[in-house]
């Protein structure tokens, strides 16, 4: 699934194609795709409508249009937009497309169908539960020692909370634990002042670098997340800096032993028994 480092460079990607374009057209052949409002409804407002902002809440991209409305997409799953040049022809996994007054075509593609778009005058009304944006004032090791104490479940399974920072999911809850040494059952409740300043510092870096890479691309052919760079898209850089990631029985870069893989919070979980002590 993407998580914010491949929201954000999709976001980035997509920017200069679609600024102060307008939707000449609109199609959608997977329903349920469009959360909000009702289908007749949104073909009827999008049509006519410029790209004028460009932001990210989380792992959500919030389109600005002119005439007032904003487009939210969650990829979800599977989900990838890109724009095209016209003629290029929607396939089976082409559930919406938006025809540019440049000739250019966007594409939502999305195999598994988890992707949702919304059309509404006030964003809050789907991204209004977030927590703080991570590299917001706001989200300080103060802030995230005040959200961590007392609390019961594990770590990994917080920093998966999406009230407690937007934008991490599995693949970087896991680097982050790594980086700061973590055992990602821990009860979060249990870190000392000094183990969540070093969480706070590993989940700004690494999201950070994983921005700077283009985010992280997995599993080959089927991959999680393809930049939105023309129809094929390209891979992303981050997942060749995974130091523990899907690298089950393979070296810790930290220590040589070998990782492992437990089920935290219903998610698969990676990580180094001897650099992430439990006790
Ligand atoms: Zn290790």
């Amino acid at each position: 699934m993407p998580e914010l480092p491949e929201v954000e460079t999709s976001l980035r990607d997509l920017e200069p194609l679609l600024r102060e374009r307008t939707v000449a057209a609109a199609q959608v052949t997977w329903q349920r795709t469009i959360a909000t409002p009702m289908l007749d409804e949104f073909l009827a407002r999008i049509v006519g409508q410029r790209f004028v902002g460009f932001t990210r809440r989380g792992k959500y991209m919030i389109f600005q249009m002119e005439g007032g409305d904003y487009l939210i997409v969650h990829l979800r799953m599977t989900g990838r937009l890109s724009v095209e040049a016209g003629d290029a022809a929607a396939d089976a996994h082409t559930h919406v497309l938006l025809t540019l007054d440049d000739g250019n075509t966007l594409h939502f593609r999305d195999p598994r169908k988890f992707g949702r778009m919304w059309l509404v005058q006030n964003p809050s009304t789907v991204v209004g539960a977030l927590g703080p944006e991570v590299w917001d004032r706001s989200f300080s090791v103060a802030a995230l020692a005040k959200m961590l104490a007392g609390r019961k479940a594990p770590i990994k399974a917080l920093l998966l909370d999406q009230r407690i920072a937007a934008g991490i999911g599995n693949i970087y809850a896991d680097e982050v634990l790594f980086a700061a040494r973590i055992h990602p059952a821990r009860s979060a409740g249990s870190l000392r002042p000094a183990e969540v300043k070093r969480v706070h510092a590993a989940i700004r870096d690494l999201l950070a670098r994983a921005v700077e890479r283009g985010g992280s691309s997995l599993g080959g052919a089927s991959t999680n997340y393809r930049r939105p760079v023309g129809s094929e898209g390209i891979t992303g850089g981050f997942q060749d800096e995974h130091q523990v990631f899907r690298r089950t029985g393979q070296p810790c870069p930290r220590c040589g032993g070998p990782i492992e893989r437990m089920v935290v919070a219903q998610r698969s979980t990676h990580f180094c028994p001897h650099c992430q002590p439990y006790a």
